[in-house]
């Protein structure tokens, strides 16, 4: 009785995937289990008379042998009740009939789990790539048919490619730098050969390192078994050293063209990386910005201003040594990210003989100083937006005291530390997500309680904005024609949104689910430049909008707006700033 209803519920949730081989007349000629339970005792039908339209209209258009695969989506009914959306596939069948008659091969998968499969995949590939990330490896690939050879790295779930190339050329002028080296020349021989072979799967050590950024390496490679054209493998490092390696990563990542350190994403890219191995190891995130240096720019002209950015960048680059990495965030701002020093004392000696290294370099004429902000891994946080954010305050906070110091960050001391608005970038950071979240459950019960009117009480829309960093906000609702609030002095929504839910071009910017992202809106100028200049008029550099639809037309709209400045949105931001557009626009459409 148990196998009874078990083998019962499994043929419920069964999932509609089959295999059919059709004639030319549309009866099946033999199919798998699946399709002969589903359609019963109708099997000897013809498939199209259980198909939809779509599907008939595909396999009525076909007419001998195929030239290509067809598909399309459609659904199959069994003519008793059962319908299931199936993604439908034809192609040649490889058997024949009587008479030589060929066959179609089709294959019907259960479109709803085709969909389920198909996240399911993307997750794991963005699994895979991380862990391809964390690994030291070299990929290759290899095309016998035409002969292209390509390597590549993974780094931040990316892969870069380091050569892309035709094979032959490449190890031509390989072998002649090597000029007399005979095993060195018997190695890449070797390697060609198995390649262009096509070598089931091989194994083999490439023992020296020639050109940058090169080392000695195993290799492993195979055929791709969906591909007999396709060589594809990998080269794994030998003997590699973390210094080497430290210095490999230096050297293809992009510098600060002006100090040779490196630029803002490389050194995040970098810390990332660091932080990522999750050892338990101390690190020190460190932020520095000079001293009043507009004051040395306008004193002794903006020549000499780069020369002591430079001179400073090679001082702190000397003092800190291999102990971790120094880059340029722009301006007069330095970034340096230490993991060769454990101690709070060890890494105060540090900064004192790194800032009297400054201070040194152009006294007794200027006297240089820096004010320097850091915080601890693990202590403060293991991400690296947390522990930014906790030096960029230690150094506003080392600003407001008088600069020339540092500070290293403190959660008991610095933790409920206010920053006022001079420092903006500061105040981004300051405001967490827990206080982000605590504001806005309270605008959602001022919501519930009153109503749209809510958001007209003083007060209310400039506090939203503080909390969610935006400058700007505007509501508009009756089909884009009225206006319901908005911030001071902001122009955009003003005499309603009408004009702008006529654009069918604006209307596609919505995703599906009515919300609209723009990070940058000057580069709207050259592909959309009615709605450019739309935003200019009200200074617009970056916003989210969303849109709620009564019977299918626009009818509410709320806008978020970064005024004079683009702004790369992030995942936190895009969601709270939806969660509250969404609520506005569901109030308003209900109203109507
Ligand atoms: P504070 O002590 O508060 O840091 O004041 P500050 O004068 O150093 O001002 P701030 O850090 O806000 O601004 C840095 C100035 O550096 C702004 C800009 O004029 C100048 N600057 C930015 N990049 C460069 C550069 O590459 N070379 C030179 N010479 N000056 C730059
Ligand atoms: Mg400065």
């Amino acid at each position: 009785m148990d196998s009874m209803s078990s083998v019962q519920r499994k043929g419920k949730n069964r999932i509609f995937d089959c295999e059919l081989h059709i004639r030319q007349d549309m009866t099946v000629a033999y199919a798998s289990e699946g399709y002969y339970q589903f359609v019963d005792t109708k099997s000897s039908l013809p498939v199209t008379d259980f198909l939809g339209p779509e599907g008939v209209e595909l396999l009525k258009g076909i007419d001998g042998l195929l030239k290509e695969p067809k598909e399309c989506i459609t659904t199959i009914d069994n003519l008793n009740g059962k319908v299931h959306n199936i993604f439908f596939h034809v192609e040649n069948s490889a058997r024949m009939e009587v008479e030589g008659e060929h066959l179609y091969r089709a294959y019907m998968y259960d479109y709803k789990q085709l969909k389920a499969r198909n996240n399911k995949a993307e997750e794991w590939l963005v699994k895979y790539r991380n862990f391809l990330s964390w690994s030291k490896l070299f990929f290759f690939e290899y095309n016998i048919n035409t002969n292209n050879f390509i390597v590549y790295r993974y780094s931040s779930e990316k892969a870069t490619q380091m050569v892309n190339a035709d094979l032959d050329e490449l190890f031509m002028g390989r072998k002649e730098s090597v000029k007399r080296d005979f095993a060195e020349i018997e190695q890449m021989n070797r390697f060609v050969t198995y390649l262009k072979e096509g070598t089931m799967s091989f194994e083999m050590e490439f023992t020296k390192a020639r050109g940058e950024g090169e080392v000695p390496c195993k290799v492993y490679g195979a055929q791709m078994r969906t591909d007999i054209n396709l060589m594809i493998g990998v080269f794994q490092p030998i003997n590699q050293s973390e210094e080497e390696e430290e210095e490999y990563f230096l050297k293809t990542s992009s510098k600060d063209a002006a100090t040779g350190l490196l630029n803002k994403s490389a050194a995040a890219e970098f810390s990332l990386e660091q932080l990522r191995k999750n050892d338990g190891k101390v690190r020190w995130i460190v932020m520095m910005d000079i001293d009043d240096f507009k004051f040395i720019n306008d004193t002794y002209g903006h020549l000499f201003g780069d020369e002591v950015i430079s001179r400073m960048a090679t001082i702190a680059k000397k003092t800190l040594g291999r102990r971790g990495i120094v880059g340029r965030f722009g301006g007069d701002e330095f970034y340096l990210f230490i993991d060769g020093i454990e101690e709070r004392e060890e890494i105060r000696n540090f900064l004192k003989t790194m800032v009297r290294g400054f201070y040194y370099e152009f006294a007794p004429n200027l006297k240089v100083t820096a004010s320097i902000g850091v915080s601890k891994y693990p202590d403060d946080g293991t991400d690296y937006e947390v522990l930014m954010s906790k030096a960029d305050k230690a150094l506003y906070i080392a600003k407001e005291k008088g600069k020339n110091r540092h500070i290293i960050y403190d959660e008991k001391l610095h933790g409920s530390y206010e920053q006022s608005d001079k420092h903006l970038n500061a105040v981004k950071y300051s405001i967490s997500k827990e206080k982000k979240t605590k504001a806005l459950s309270e605008f959602f019960c001022g919501l519930t309680v009153s109503g749209v009117d809510y958001l007209k009480e003083e007060g209310v829309l400039p506090a939203v904005c503080q909390v969610l960093d935006i400058d700007a906000i505007s509501v508009c609702t009756d089909y884009g024609r009225s206006y319901v609030c908005g911030t001071e002095d902001h122009l955009l929504g003003r005499n309603g949104v009408y004009g702008l839910f006529q654009n069918e071009r604006y209307l596609r910017l919505f995703g599906k689910d009515g919300v609209y992202i723009e990070n940058k809106a000057a580069k709207l100028v050259s592909v959309m430049p009615d709605l450019y200049v739309e935003f200019k008029k009200s200074d617009i550099g970056a916003t989210i909008q969303c849109m709620g639809k009564v019977d299918g037309k626009p009818h509410s709209w709320v806008s978020f707006s970064v005024l004079g400045t683009s702004r790369k949105w992030n995942d936190s931001d895009i969601e709270l700033l939806t969660i509250v557009g969404k609520c506005i626009c569901n109030l308003l459409d209900r109203k109507a």
